[in-house]
């Protein structure tokens, strides 16, 4: 696949004291959230949120793992070690990761682990993703991302199409106002990343997205602290 020029897009100001504060507020919603549990669908809610409102770089997972959900922080896992060097290859330093990128995902309580013999967790229900979703609909709108990576084939059925991962992975999409770039799940769950042409178009993902952040102008928000 060639690297067409990427189109860019403008980036909003940050540096709000006001939606800072909003997120905050947000994440204490969300912190104090048991929609799940009172409907029946968990047996116990353990909501995960946090990230700043400097991010530039809005990540969509499917939901939290175990790990996640002990340690509080989206991505906690082997997985999210190889999702943040592919972040790096994408123009975002890991040492500006935690000022650029808030890691978010369709739920936010771990859904519990795969029935016996089976790998990975559980899929989030349809029912969980609903009564979730005005979480993420009010971080679009707090964060207004110019670029979202939308991690694992669920989300990135809810933002852009169902699609076999290997028709849709190694595009960068322009959309609403912002870029999208889906990418594999990077957990070692997966086999799709062993065979070489499906992580071949993880590079040319990932060229596009460096590309892109390349031409955004200088990030703000460094004294801002997380939530
Ligand atoms: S998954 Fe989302 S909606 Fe359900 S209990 Fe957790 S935070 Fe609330």
């Amino acid at each position: 696949m060639d690297c067409e020029p990427v189109v860019v897009v403008p980036i909003p100001c940050r540096e709000d004291p006001d939606r800072m504060e909003m997120l905050r507020a947000h994440h204490s919603d969300i912190l104090r959230c048991r929609k799940c549990e009172d409907a029946g669908l968990l047996w116990e809610a353990h909501p995960v949120a946090g990230g700043r409102a400097t991010a530039r770089v809005l990540v969509v997972g499917q939901a939290p793992g175990l790990r996640t959900m002990l340690s509080g922080k989206h991505f906690s896992g082997p997985g999210g070690k190889l999702l943040r060097e592919w972040i790096a290859r994408g123009g975002v330093p890991h040492e500006a990761q935690d000022s650029q990128v808030y890691f978010a995902s369709l739920t936010r309580c771990f859904p519990g682990p795969a029935p016996k013999g089976g790998a990975g967790d559980l899929r989030p229900s349809a029912a969980e993703v609903a009564l979730c979703r005005p979480y993420l609909d009010r971080e679009f709108e707090l964060l207004d991302p110019p670029l979202v990576l939308l991690v694992g084939g669920m989300a990135i059925e809810r933002y852009l199409v169902k699609a076999p991962l290997n028709q849709v992975v190694g595009e960068l999409v322009e959309r609403d106002g912002r870029h999208w770039l889906p990418l594999p799940h990077p957990s070692g769950v997966s086999r799709w990343l062993n065979t070489p042409a499906n992580a071949a178009l993880v590079d040319v993902g990932l060229e596009r997205m460096r590309r892109l952040t390349a031409s955004w102008p200088p990030s703000e928000g460094a004294a801002d602290h997380p939530s």
